[in-house]
């Protein structure tokens, strides 16, 4: 049995570049959290490896790729949030900047870490919305924190108009970037240029920095 806050439940750690949203091509240490509080049709993180890791462990291991001096550390998953109390162990010990990376569900386990973070990369997933204010309202006027959401083929446009409108509410200005899907397990095919520009005329009117950036490490085979 793991004592939470020691250990924590590692998927993957590795050395890459930042794929994604708008901070694409700097170089990160990923944190790979292992474990999900929601099924998405197009997860291309399934749980896979769980390994329990102490601190330490984890520490010793991204040393060496820490005197690369890279951007910054992501913390994600799965949802990394789901092991708060690790997290509140181990992220004093990180001495780059954090990028979060949650599906914006786990608002209490937010509360608990909300000010330890220097960039929070948040998902919208519909049927969460009442989740997803609660979460976006408690870091609204960050700098450094954008919305993604992911573009599927026919996506229904309420769930654009609900998502924008949450987010207007809570802070206009808040960036907002929509990520065509790349086909993967449950999806076989791409959001078309239709779906994107709908997606996008419709966050339009609610927000004022509105984005499309697909996912750009599995173009160039990167993890
Ligand atoms: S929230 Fe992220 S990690 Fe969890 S199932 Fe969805 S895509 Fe996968």
């Amino acid at each position: 049995m793991v004592s939470p806050g020691k250990f924590m439940y590692i998927q993957d750690l590795f050395y890459s570049y930042q794929g994604e949203g708008p901070f694409i091509g700097y170089p990160q240490i990923f944190i790979r959290f292992f474990g999900c509080n929601i099924h998405c049709a197009y997860c291309d993180e399934p749980d896979r490896n769980k390994t329990p890791m102490s601190v330490d462990e984890v520490i010793d291991t991204i040393s060496p790729w820490v005197k690369k001096k890279p951007h910054s550390i992501s913390i994600t998953g799965g949802e990394p949030l789901l092991q708060v109390d690790a997290l509140k162990t181990l992220i004093p010990k990180l001495t780059l900047p954090l990028y979060l990376e949650t599906n914006g569900i786990l608002h209490k386990h937010l509360e608990e870490v909300k000010d330890m973070f220097d960039y929070y990369a948040v998902d919208y997933k519909p049927g969460y919305d009442k989740e997803f204010t609660d979460f976006v309202s408690l870091i609204k006027d960050k700098k450094g924190l954008f919305i993604k959401y992911v573009v599927i083929k026919d996506f229904p446009i309420l769930d654009i108009q609900k998502m924008s409108k949450i987010i207007s509410a809570l802070n206009p200005n808040i960036p907002l970037i929509l990520q065509p899907v790349t086909p993967f397990a449950g999806i076989k095919e791409k959001a078309s240029p239709k779906d994107i520009e709908r997606a996008f005329t419709c966050a339009k009117t609610y927000l004022s920095d509105v984005r499309i950036i697909p996912q750009t490490h599995k173009l160039m085979g990167l993890k």
